[in-house]
C-alpha cells in the first residue's frame, strides 16, 4: 500500500498495483477472458444485476462477462484516479469513446444542452456540432458560460491548453461560473503531471489516453475520472453500449502511466527551450506556447498548472503553402496525427484534425502544430530550423 503522503512520481510507478505481488507476479497478469466462471445461478445473477447497472466488482463476485467488468482495466482506472485525485475513473476504447458516454448520460438525464468553450479537439467540435448523439450546443467564451447556462444544460466542456493553440482557460473561474452543472476538463494536453482539473472544481476530467498516458504510440483508450456518481452512470452506459478497452490495451496504458511523470517533464523541457529558441524566428508570425512571455496573461501557470506543457505551434508567415513546405521538409519530426509520444510529430489542424470545424472557428492556415518528444533538443531545433529556411525560400 502506498503511504497516503506518497508523490506523484511515486503514485505513477505503483498505483493500481494492489495484489500484484500477493499472487506471484512483478506485474499485473493480462487477462483475456471474455467469460468467467459462476459460483452458481443466483450469485451469478447477482453479480450481473450488480455489473450491468454500473456496481463495482465486489468481493468473491464473478466478473461474469468482460463486457461488464475487466480487471485490467480496473487496475488502470485506479492507477488514473490516484494521479487525479479523483474517486474513480471509468475508462473506454477511445477518447471519443469516453465522451460519447459522457454525452449519453447528459441526454438520458434530460439535461442534452451542453455548454462548450472553443477551441476544442476536432472531434469533440464535430460531434457537439453535428449533435449526432441528441445534444444541443452554445459555444461559448469564458466570460459568457454563466449568460449561456439554461435548465437543461447537462455539461460545460473546456480544454486548456487548448487544441491547437494552446490557449489557457481559467477552470475555477468557468466552475463558479457554471453553477450547480458539472465542468468537464479536456486534460490530455495537460496530463494530471501538469494539472489535475478536480482540484480546481471540475467535476470530471477526460483523457485521450492515446496521448500521453499510453506515450508510445501504440494503444487506443479514453478515460472520464470524477465522482463515485457518476462513474455508477458511465459505468453502466459502457457496459450497455460496449465502448470497451481492450484489455491488452489497458495493460500498456496502466504501464504507460508509470513513466508519465519523467516523459511529461523531459518532452516540456525540450519544447520550453524549442519555443524560446524559434520565438522571432522570421518565416514565423507567432509563436505559440503558453511558457512564452505574453502568452499566459492570467497567470494561470504555477497557480493551475505546474507547467506549460510539451506541445507548440508554430504560425508559419507564408501561410498553408509554407505549411505544406514545413511539414514536407522535416526529417526527424514525423507528419503524423496525434500527439503526446516518445517521438516528435507535426501536423496541419485546419487541413486535418480541425477540418470539420466551420470555417469561423478552424484555426489559421499557416498554423502547424508540433508534439515534442523524447529526442535530444538540439536534434530537434536543427531539423526545424532547416524546415523553416526550406518553407522561406
Ligand atoms: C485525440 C484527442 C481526443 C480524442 O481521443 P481519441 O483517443 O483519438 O478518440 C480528444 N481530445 C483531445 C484533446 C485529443 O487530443
Amino acid at each position: 500500500m502506498l503511504p497516503p503522503s506518497s508523490h506523484l512520481e511515486t503514485i505513477a510507478v505503483h498505483s493500481g498495483m494492489e495484489g500484484v505481488a500477493d499472487s506471484g507476479s512483478h506485474v499485473p497478469t493480462i487477462d483475456l477472458s471474455t467469460t468467467n466462471p459462476l459460483p452458481g445461478v443466483d450469485a451469478g445473477g447477482e453479480s450481473y444485476e450488480n455489473l450491468a447497472t454500473g456496481g463495482e466488482l465486489g468481493e468473491g463476485q464473478s466478473a461474469v462477462y468482460q463486457r461488464l467488468w475487466q480487471p485490467g482495466v480496473a487496475r488502470f482506472e485506479d492507477g488514473l484516479s490516484a494521479l487525479e485525485g479523483t474517486p474513480g475513473t471509468v475508462a473506454f476504447a477511445s477518447g471519443m469513446a469516453a465522451l460519447t458516454a459522457v454525452l449519453i448520460s447528459c441526454v438520458t438525464a434530460g439535461k442534452p444542452h451542453i455548454v462548450a468553450l472553443r477551441p476544442l479537439y476536432g472531434g469533440t467540435d464535430h460531434v457537439l456540432a453535428t449533435g449526432l448523439l441528441g445534444t444541443t450546443v452554445t459555444w461559448a467564451e469564458a466570460h459568457e458560460v454563466a449568460g449561456a447556462i439554461r435548465d437543461d444544460t447537462g455539461l460545460v466542456l473546456l480544454e486548456s491548453p487548448a487544441n491547437p493553440t494552446l490557449e489557457l482557460t481559467d477552470i475555477r473561474a468557468v466552475v463558479d461560473a457554471a453553477g450547480q452543472v458539472p465542468v468537464m476538463v479536456d486534460n490530455t494536453f495537460a496530463t494530471p503531471i501538469l494539472q489535475r482539473p478536480s482540484e480546481h472544481g471540475a467535476t470530471l476530467v477526460m483523457h485521450s489516453a492515446t496521448k500521453y498516458l499510453g506515450g508510445h504510440g501504440d494503444a487506443m483508450g479514453g478515460t472520464i475520472s470524477g465522482p463515485v456518481e457518476w462513474m455508477v452512470r458511465l459505468r453502466q452506459v459502457r457496459a450497455l453500449t460496449g465502448g470497451l478497452l481492450h484489455p491488452f490495451g489497458a495493460y500498456l496504458l496502466h504501464r504507460g502511466l508509470r513513466t508519465l511523470p519523467v516523459r511529461v517533464r523531459a518532452q516540456q523541457s525540450t519544447a520550453g527551450t524549442l519555443a524560446e529558441r524559434l520565438v522571432g524566428h522570421p518565416a514565423l508570425t507567432r509563436m505559440l506556447y503558453p511558457g512564452l512571455p505574453g502568452q499566459d496573461p492570467q497567470g494561470l501557470i504555477g497557480r493551475q498548472s505546474s507547467g506549460a506543457g510539451a506541445l507548440i505551434a508554430l504560425d508559419l508567415a507564408g501561410g498553408y503553402s509554407a505549411a505544406v513546405r514545413f511539414t514536407e521538409a522535416l526529417r526527424l519530426v514525423s507528419h503524423a496525427v496525434s500527439l503526446g509520444g516518445i517521438d516528435s510529430l507535426v501536423q496541419h489542424p485546419a487541413s486535418l484534425t480541425h477540418r470539420p470545424v466551420e470555417a469561423s472557428a478552424r484555426p489559421g492556415a499557416g498554423i502547424v502544430r508540433l508534439s515534442i518528444g523524447l529526442e535530444h533538443v538540439e536534434d530537434l531545433l536543427a531539423d526545424i530550423l532547416q524546415a523553416l529556411e526550406h518553407c522561406q525560400r
